[in-house]
């Protein structure tokens, strides 16, 4: 049964309804109103996605409100400052709306009622369903769980962030035990937990700060431990200071020579009373071209021994978010270890586990009445389940790249098993990870999807390449 037959012009099917798939049916409905464009999206509150939308209203975006505009109308700051309730992160920045950190809610809000408006209008049609196949024979489109079918002469995989990976090995029986909650978001596994109970939190990074932060917020007086390889905590904004993007100059830069680089220009930025935040600011708008002239082998010398550093430098919290996890820390009521977990055990009504702690040192006895997944969203699609993925990949119309990061796409069009780029079948998001490597927050996005935008609507058949993407950035993100 078709859902929807194109009534003319093209039909572009968007499947996923977060961030990127809603920007992308947003402005491809603006450029080209002659055509159908439908978002097709599981939730029953379409635009906002993950980050958007498992939040509570104290989760701060990481990014300024100037950073976060996207081309939409209103502007954000606009809408932001229409809706109030800016008090705290105005009395932060010094009254300076642009520097500001809004909540992620507000964000999804936002969002979601560009969304709807367009919806209204009758420029965009939003379909609440999960798409489980690519129809690519006599009829193509999508194919959705309930059988449905959504025909479309161009599909864009928006799928973003998928659930995390259990950091244990599949049949592991803790995977399956009451006590191990393996997707934070979903909040499944909080609600019966005692509040004077340990907790444990696999990772240290920002889902980590979310998920501490949501427990304090909501009475939890437990002890909660997060456990991570080198047990590294995000960085902080830091308002003020500027530094001249310095890094063209030295490209092409294997990983090391780009480490040692960063190195030298933090000691001589701090020798001149810059903080290291707007070096690593600097670096952002040509990280991708340096990612994209990278061997496989470089990548893998990148993800093995500086990704750690690099996520905990630019993944950043918001100044607010960082003194409250400064302030639990201090307290006691979090703590954090660098270290491997091994040979978990159910002692009772607890999980005992052993932490090596890195850099050797005797073993430590670790119990919880939880163990949170904190390890952030899973990129590899190795092995997805997900029927979507799994259909896919059987049919080799896509190649999962083998560093795990995502799927093979060029200039966004996603790569056959056999390296074809595809006429039909696109991708945005963090899904383009291989490819684009920085393409996770809303600025990159933003950039990608006006490139995407520009291809199709024009039908100039290539989207611009990384490099001219990128372009006009500037620093300062
Ligand atoms: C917790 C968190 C906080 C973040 N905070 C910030 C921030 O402050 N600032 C910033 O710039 N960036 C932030 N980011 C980065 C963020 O990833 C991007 O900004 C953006 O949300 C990515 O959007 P997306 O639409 O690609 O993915 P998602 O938000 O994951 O949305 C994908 C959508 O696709 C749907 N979907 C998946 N599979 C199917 C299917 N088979 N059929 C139909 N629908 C499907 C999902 O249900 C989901 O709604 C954050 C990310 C996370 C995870």
């Amino acid at each position: 049964m078709a859902l929807e037959t194109p009534a003319g012009g093209r039909a572009v099917a968007i499947v996923g309804g977060g961030f990127s798939g809603t920007l992308l049916a947003l402005k491809l409905a603006a450029a080209r109103p002659d055509w159908r464009v439908t978002v097709i999206d599981p939730s029953s509150r379409p635009g906002r996605g993950l980050a958007y939308g498992a939040c509570a209203p104290s989760h701060l975006l990481n990014v300024p409100v100037s950073r976060l505009e996207t081309g939409l109308s209103p502007r954000f700051d606009a809408w932001l400052e229409a809706r109030g309730g800016m008090a705290a992160a105005l009395a932060e920045s010094g009254g300076d709306l642009q520097a500001a950190f809004a909540s992620r809610e507000a964000m999804g809000a936002y969002l979601a009622e560009r969304l709807e408006a367009a919806r209204r209008s009758g420029a965009v049609t939003v379909v609440r369903g999960e798409v489980v196949r690519l129809l690519d024979g006599a009829r193509r489109g999508v194919m959705l769980r309930d059988g449905r079918a959504v025909e479309a002469d161009t599909v864009v995989l928006a799928t973003g962030n998928l659930p995390p990976r259990p950091p244990l090995p599949a049949g592991h029986w803790l995977i399956d035990d009451a006590a191990f909650v393996t997707d934070p978001w979903s909040r499944e596994g909080l609600e019966d937990l005692d509040p004077d109970a340990p907790v444990l939190l696999l990772g240290a990074g920002l889902t980590m700060v979310d998920i501490a932060l949501s427990l304090a917020e909501r009475g939890h007086r437990g002890p909660m431990l997060a456990v991570s390889r080198r047990g590294l905590l995000p960085g902080a904004h830091l308002y003020g200071g500027a530094w001249e993007p310095f890094l063209a100059r030295l490209l092409p830069a294997g990983p090391l020579a780009l480490s040692k680089a960063i190195r030298a220009e933090v000691r001589r930025a701090q020798a001149q009373g810059q903080p290291w935040q707007r070096v690593i600011d600097a670096v952002r708008p040509v990280i991708g071209r340096i990612w994209s002239g990278w061997s496989p082998a470089e990548r893998g010398r990148f993800l093995r021994h500086l990704r750690p550093r690099w996520d905990v430098h630019r993944h950043r919290m918001a100044p607010r978010i960082a003194a409250r996890i400064e302030a639990l820390l201090a307290s006691g009521a979090l703590t954090t270890r660098a270290g491997r977990l091994r040979d978990w055990r159910r002692a009772g009504g607890l999980i005992e586990v052993e932490l090596h702690p890195r850099g050797g040192g005797p073993a430590q006895t670790v119990c919880a009445a939880r163990i949170l997944n904190c390890t952030g969203p899973r990129s590899d699609l190795q092995g997805l389940e997900e029927p979507l993925f799994a259909d896919l990949a059987r049919r080799g119309l896509i190649a999962p790249d083998a560093l795990g990061l995502g799927l093979e796409t060029q200039d966004c069009a996603v790569l056959t098993a056999r390296g074809e780029a595809s006429t039909w079948l696109y991708a945005v998001g963090p899904l383009t990870r291989p490819a684009w490597w920085e393409i996770t927050a809303v600025p990159e996005i933003t950039a990608q999807v006006d490139g995407l935008v520009h291809a199709l609507a024009q039908d100039a058949g290539e989207v611009p390449a990384l490099a001219e993407v990128f372009a006009d950035m500037g620093a300062g993100i």
